[in-house]
C-alpha cells in the first residue's frame, strides 16, 4: 500500500532517454506525487516488436532511474505472458495500492492521438487519472473519438483531481524536450554519439552490449 498518489508511465523505452526521464521528474514534482515508475512494455500490442529485448530494455530503465528518489522501475508488463495491455497494468496496480489512492497514467500527446486504438482505452479512466503531457512536434487532440470522450473528464486543478483515485485527464505543459527513441537509435546505428540526450550509463550499456547497431570496433 503506498502513502500517496502514484505516477505510471508506460512505453517501450527504446532505449529510455531524457525526455522521459527529466518528464517524470516534473510530473513528480508539479503534482506531488510520492512516486513515478517507468513502465517498460514487454510486448507493445501498437508497434512493430522492438529490436532491443524486453531485458534489455528494463536493465537500462533500472540503470536510469538508480538513485533518483521517486523514480522506480516497474517490472509487471515484462512477467506478464501475452501483449503488454496498459488496461490490464493499471487495473492490476489498482488492486494493489487499494480503491482510494490516485493512480495517475501518464503518456505523451503523441500516444494519446493513438489512445482510441488501444485495448479497452475507455476502462483506463475508471482504475486511474490520465495526465497527458505536450511533446514537440504534437498537438492534444481537438477533435474525433479520444477528444469528444476525454472533454467531459478534463480536470486542471491539480488538488482536485488528486483529491480523487481516478476518472479524470489533466493536460499538462513541461519542459519541451526534442528528443525521441527512434532519434536515438539512428545515431548509434550511424556510427554517431547519442551522448547527452540519455543518461551515461545507459549509453554504457548500449555499447557494451552492443545494440542498435553499435559497433565497438569502428566507434569507440
Ligand atoms: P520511439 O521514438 O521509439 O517511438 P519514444 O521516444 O516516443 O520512442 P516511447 O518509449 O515510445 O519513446 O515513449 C513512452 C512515453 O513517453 C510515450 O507516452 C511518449 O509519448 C512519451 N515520450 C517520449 N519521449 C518524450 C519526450 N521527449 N517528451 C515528452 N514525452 C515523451
Amino acid at each position: 500500500m503506498s502513502s500517496g498518489p502514484i505516477g505510471i508511465f508506460g512505453g517501450t523505452f527504446n532505449p529510455i532517454h531524457y525526455g522521459h526521464l527529466r518528464s517524470a521528474l516534473e510530473i513528480r514534482e508539479r503534482l506531488g506525487l510520492a512516486e513515478v515508475r517507468l513502465m517498460p512494455s514487454a510486448r507493445p500490442p501498437h508497434r512493430s516488436a522492438p529490436d532491443c529485448s524486453i531485458a534489455e530494455r528494463l536493465e537500462m530503465v533500472r540503470l536510469a532511474v538508480a538513485g533518483e528518489p521517486g523514480l522506480a522501475c516497474d517490472d509487471r508488463e515484462t512477467l506478464r505472458a501475452g501483449p503488454s495491455y496498459s488496461v490490464d497494468s493499471i487495473r492490476e496496480l489498482r488492486q494493489e495500492v487499494g480503491p482510494e489512492t490516485s493512480l495517475c497514467l501518464v503518456m505523451g500527446a503523441d500516444a494519446l492521438l493513438g489512445l482510441a486504438d488501444w485495448h479497452q482505452w475507455q476502462l483506463l479512466t475508471d482504475y486511474a487519472h490520465l495526465v497527458v503531457i505536450a511533446r514537440p512536434g504534437w498537438h492534444f487532440p481537438s477533435s474525433g473519438a479520444v477528444a469528444d470522450w476525454l472533454q467531459p473528464l478534463l480536470c486542471e486543478q491539480v488538488d482536485e483531481l488528486l483529491g480523487r483515485p481516478a476518472g479524470n485527464v489533466h493536460l499538462l505543459q513541461l519542459r519541451p524536450l526534442d528528443i525521441s527513441s527512434t532519434e536515438i537509435r539512428e545515431l548509434i546505428a550511424a556510427g554517431r554519439s547519442p551522448r547527452y540526450l540519455l543518461p551515461d550509463p545507459v549509453w554504457s550499456r548500449i555499447r557494451s552490449a552492443g545494440l542498435y547497431g553499435y559497433n565497438q570496433a569502428a566507434q569507440t
